[in-house]
C-alpha cells in the first residue's frame, strides 16, 4: 500500500534549533533530550543531525541509549529514568550510559557496579515540587555522599531536577523549586542541570551547569499561545496528505461519523488521506485548520481512522491529488495541538508506522 501521509523533517531546523539554544544556556552544556523517538522525529535520524554539536543526549529508557551507541555515537548518553533492574548496571557501564538515580530502591544496585568496567557516571534527582521521581531534599546530602564513595560510581555525582510548570513565566513554582534544589545541594559538588525548554526561555536563574531541552530542539513550544517560532525557533517536522475525493453536498446533509456537521449549504467537501491511525488527532474540532495549497480551510466532522472532511467553500479551485498540510512552518502544530485540546508534543509522538518520514 503506498503512504500518501509523509512526516518531512527538516534537519537544518534541528541544528538551527540547537545552535540557538546553546545562545541562549552558554555557558551552560546542552543535553539535548532525545526521549520517545526524538519526540516522534526519528532517534536514529536526529541524533545523527545533532552529532557534535550536542553536548550530550538524554533519553528515557536504556534501550534508546544502546541504539544510539549502535548507531556509532560517542557522546555522553543520559538515561533520564534508569535503570530499571539491577541487570541494567553492567549495561550502562559496558555502553557508557550516565544513570540518573531517583529512587532508593536503586541504591544496592549502584552498589554493584564493578569498579574495574569503568567508572559509572552518575545523577542523582531531586524531588524539587513536582513529586514524580527524585530524592526529598533532606535526603539528598547523605544519598550524595553515598554514591560519590561506591567504589564503581564516578565520585562527580551530578545534581538534576524536573520542573513542572516552568512555562508559567509569571508563577511562583518554578522560584520556588529553584530555591529547594539549591537548598537541598548547597555545599555540594558536582554538576546541576535545572532547566527544561521553558526554563532556558523563562528562567535564567536556573541554567545550571547544564540545561535539558526537547521541546525547543523540534520548534515546539508549551507556553500558551506562543509558537516555538514566536521565540526564534524552527518547526522540524512538516505533517502533509492528499485530497483523495471532492464531493458536492446539499444544504442540511450531515457529514461523518454520527453526523456531527451540518452542510449550512449545497457545497464542496474534501476527504484527505489522514486520520488517527497515522496519529492525527481525533479529538481535533470541527474548525481546526489545514492548508490546501495556499487555501487555510476547516476541517468538518469527525476525524476518523483514515480520513478527515473538509470545508472546501474557501478553495474553490481544489483538485483531487492537492497537497493537504496538517502542520509545519506554514501552519503551527501548537494551533492544532491547541484544537485538539493538548501540547505539541504530544501530536508528534503521536505518528505511527503507517506515515512515511522523509528528510529535506
Ligand atoms: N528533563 C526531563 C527529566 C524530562 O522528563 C523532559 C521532558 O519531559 C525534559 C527534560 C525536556 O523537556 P522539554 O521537552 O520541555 O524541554
Amino acid at each position: 500500500m503506498s503512504r500518501t501521509t509523509v512526516a518531512t523533517i527538516h534537519l537544518g531546523a534541528l541544528r538551527h534549533n540547537l545552535d540557538r539554544i546553546k545562545r541562549m544556556a552558554a555557558p551552560a552544556k546542552v543535553m539535548a533530550v532525545v526521549k520517545a523517538d526524538a519526540y516522534g522525529h526519528g532517534l536514529e535520524r536526529v541524533a545523527r543531525a545533532l552529532d557534535g554539536a550536542a553536548d550530550a543526549f538524554a533519553v528515557a529508557a536504556q534501550g534508546d541509549g544502546l541504539r544510539l551507541r549502535a548507531a556509532g555515537h560517542r557522546q555522553r548518553i543520559v538515561v533520564l529514568s534508569g535503570p530499571d533492574r539491577a541487570s541494567d548496571i553492567p549495561e550502562m557501564q559496558r555502553l557508557q550510559l550516565d544513570a540518573a538515580i531517583h529512587h532508593e530502591s536503586q541504591l544496592p544496585w549502584l552498589a554493584e557496579a564493578s569498579p574495574t568496567r569503568g567508572p559509572l557516571r552518575v545523577w542523582l534527582k531531586v524531588d524539587s515540587g513536582m513529586h514524580r521521581l527524585g530524592f526529598a531534599p533532606d535526603r539528598v546530602a547523605e544519598i550524595h555522599g553515598q554514591l560519590s564513595r561506591m567504589p564503581g560510581i564516578d565520585p562527580e555525582v551530578g545534581l538534576l531536577t524536573h520542573f513542572s510548570e516552568s512555562e508559567e513565566f509569571d508563577g511562583s513554582e518554578t522560584a520556588a523549586q529553584i530555591a529547594r534544589f539549591n537548598e537541598a545541594t548547597e555545599g555540594l559538588s558536582g554538576p546541576r542541570a535545572l532547566s527544561n525548554s521553558a526554563g532556558v526561555l523563562g528562567w535564567p536563574d536556573a541554567k545550571g551547569d547544564w540545561v535539558r531541552t526537547g521541546g525547543l530542539l523540534y520548534g515546539l513550544s508549551v507556553v500558551s499561545g506562543k509558537t516555538g517560532a514566536d521565540f526564534g525557533f524552527r518547526p522540524a517536522m512538516t505533517l502533509s496528505t492528499r485530497l483523495i475525493a471532492i464531493n458536492r453536498v446539499a444544504r442540511g446533509e450531515r457529514i461523518g461519523y454520527n453526523g456531527t456537521w451540518t452542510c449550512p449549504e449545497d457545497m464542496c467537501v474534501g476527504v484527505a488521506a489522514v486520520g488517527y491511525g497515522d496519529g492525527y488527532p481525533r479529538s481535533a474540532a470541527a474548525g481546526t485548520p489545514v492548508l490546501v495549497g495556499d487555501r487555510r480551510v476547516p476541517i468538518i466532522g469527525r476525524v476518523s481512522m483514515d480520513l478527515v472532511t473538509l470545508d472546501l467553500r474557501n478553495a474553490p479551485d481544489a483538485q483531487v491529488g492537492d497537497r493537504v498540510l496538517l502542520w509545519g512552518p506554514e501552519l503551527p502544530v501548537e494551533h492544532i495541538a491547541a484544537q485538539a485540546g493538548t501540547i505539541s508534543y504530544d501530536l508528534t509522538c503521536g505518528m505511527t508506522r503507517r506515515v512515511l518520514f522523509v528528510e529535506d
